[in-house]
């Protein structure tokens, strides 16, 4: 089992998760525009389960593999493959400007 970080996370990316994350194996997806990076998403071998990022998000973005919600179920597979794309985020940075207001939008799946 491995942690999921769902689409809670699009266009917020706190990245505090990555800062505590003690294998560095939480990823930036750069999304369709790739100036634009808009998503992290959890290495599934990589990961060991310590559950430290969990607490850390603040839009409680992430989910260990078996308590995905049912409406979350296809970022299982999108943490998988999109977490070997980009680079791994092995520290804190700013989150994008704007991150507050997408914080507070639950529906943000067709944003990808
Ligand atoms: Fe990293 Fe632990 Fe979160 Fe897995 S559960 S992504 S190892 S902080």
């Amino acid at each position: 089992m491995a942690f999921v970080i769902t689409s809670l996370c699009v266009d917020c990316k706190d990245t505090a998760c990555a800062d505590v994350c003690p294998v560095e194996c939480i990823y930036e997806y750069k999304g369709s525009d790739p100036s634009v990076p808009n998503q992290l998403f959890i290495h599934p071998d990589e990961c060991i389960d310590c559950t430290l990022c969990v607490a850390e998000c603040p839009v409680e973005a992430i989910f260990a593999e078996d308590d995905v919600p049912d409406s979350q179920k296809e970022f299982t597979a999108l943490n998988a493959e999109l977490s070997k794309v980009w680079k791994p985020i092995i520290e804190k940075k700013d989150a994008p400007a704007d991150a507050d207001e997408w914080a507070k939008t639950k529906e943000k799946k067709h944003l990808l």
